[in-house]
């Protein structure tokens, strides 16, 4: 049997909590994580017409993007949606769990979806993360070099960019002398000892050093092993805010509007100033994007195709871009796809239903 923690640990293996945005509150929100299931519910939001859905549909677990809880709830009398969704799940079992921030900043992600329907190419992060990178040094002996190097590739250390397997290596002398209590792999206890080893270095995310340097302690023959890690200042271009990418062929500017409204379902689209030129670089942004018109301006976007834009940011488009605001649902629709995709192609021991619950609060008439 399925436990909801062995989806929570599958999801957070694709989209780490730890790159969640500060404000969010993605994660388990309610249920028990060693709880069964064998059903679940895929959805952008959670309202009681969900919940309703989860229950007919016998699901046990809601999966949603918005979490439904984003700050501190002191009661839960049903004064408003969300403690009515809240209750209702509550007295009927139904487990709710969010990816939110942490899915729109993985490149296969909300954005990476949104890239895919486009059928935008050379993809890459609009704005990479801050603070992620860690450097992982090590000394091993020799004839042991290679066993360390695959084991802490394998946990996930060593990509920069298209590649992997990424390292430097350099050949030394390492010193040591174990008390009495000791028990070396090379030389004696109480003598000094010099053996060749090698200095290995390479990089890694910071939210999966517990699994990198298990890794390494496991292939690692001495049974003290000496390791640094550093912080680095680089930026991580794996993960990170919205995405440009380049449209196979060059269209007009009033044809890639008609494919947005095709592709995104949506009869309307508010747009800044045409700039009566051919649109080969696109910048997207799942959600609320506005805050990323100055790095799409700057990466040399054509168009910044995202949701929530207010009046007065409009303006800050000044004629250098186009900015399409398909509405925020819109925008984040196909990210029910993905989930479905993500859980039915890794984990199978349960059954994965989409919402039909159209969750959009915004009617254009
Ligand atoms: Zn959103």
């Amino acid at each position: 049997m399925t436990k909801i923690k062995d989806i929570s640990n599958f999801l957070e293996s694709f989209a780490p909590l730890r790159l969640q945005e500060s404000y969010d509150n993605a994660g388990l929100i309610l249920g028990d994580q060693n709880s069964e299931i064998t059903n679940v519910l895929i959805t952008l939001d959670v309202t009681e017409d969900v919940v309703e859905e989860a229950i007919q549909k016998k699901c046990e677990l809601i999966v949603a993007h918005h979490p439904i809880v984003f700050s501190g709830l002191k009661k839960i009398t049903g004064k408003n949606y969300v403690e009515r969704t809240l209750l209702k799940a509550i007295k009927n079992d139904v487990a709710i769990y969010a990816a939110h921030t942490n899915l729109d900043s993985v490149t296969g992600g909300v954005n990476g979806k949104i890239c895919e329907k486009l059928g935008l190419e050379n993809c890459r992060i609009l704005q990479p993360a801050d603070g992620l990178l860690k450097k992982l040094v090590t000394f091993v002996p020799v004839d042991h070099a290679e066993k360390v190097r695959q084991s802490v590739f394998e946990a996930g250390a060593g990509h920069i960019g298209n590649y992997d397997s990424c390292s430097f290596n350099i050949h030394g002398q390492g010193t040591f002398r174990g008390d009495d209590t000791t028990n070396p792999y090379v030389g004696k206890k109480g003598e000094q000892h010099y053996e060749n080893e090698i200095r290995f270095e390479t990089i890694f995310p910071s939210y999966i050093q517990g699994q990198v340097i298990s890794a390494l302690i496991n292939a690692h023959p001495y049974e003290e092993v000496a390791y640094d890690i550093y912080p680095l200042d680089n930026k991580f271009d794996q993960v990170g805010m919205g995405i440009i990418g380049t449209l196979p062929e060059q269209l007009d500017e009033t044809k890639f509007l008609q494919q947005l409204k095709e592709t995104f379902n949506t009869g309307v689209i508010r747009h800044t100033q045409l700039q009566n030129k051919k649109v080969k670089k696109v910048a997207v942004c799942g959600g609320s994007g506005s805050f990323l018109l100055n790095r799409a301006i700057a990466a040399g976007a054509d168009f910044f195709v995202t949701g929530d834009f207010k009046y007065h940011q409009f303006f800050d488009a000044e004629n250098k871009i186009v900015i399409a605001d398909i509405g925020h649902f819109e925008s984040e629709q196909f990210t029910k796809e993905l989930f479905y995709e993500l859980l039915t192609k890794n984990l199978s021991k349960f059954a994965v239903h989409l919402s039909e619950v159209n969750t959009n609060p915004v009617f254009y008439f």
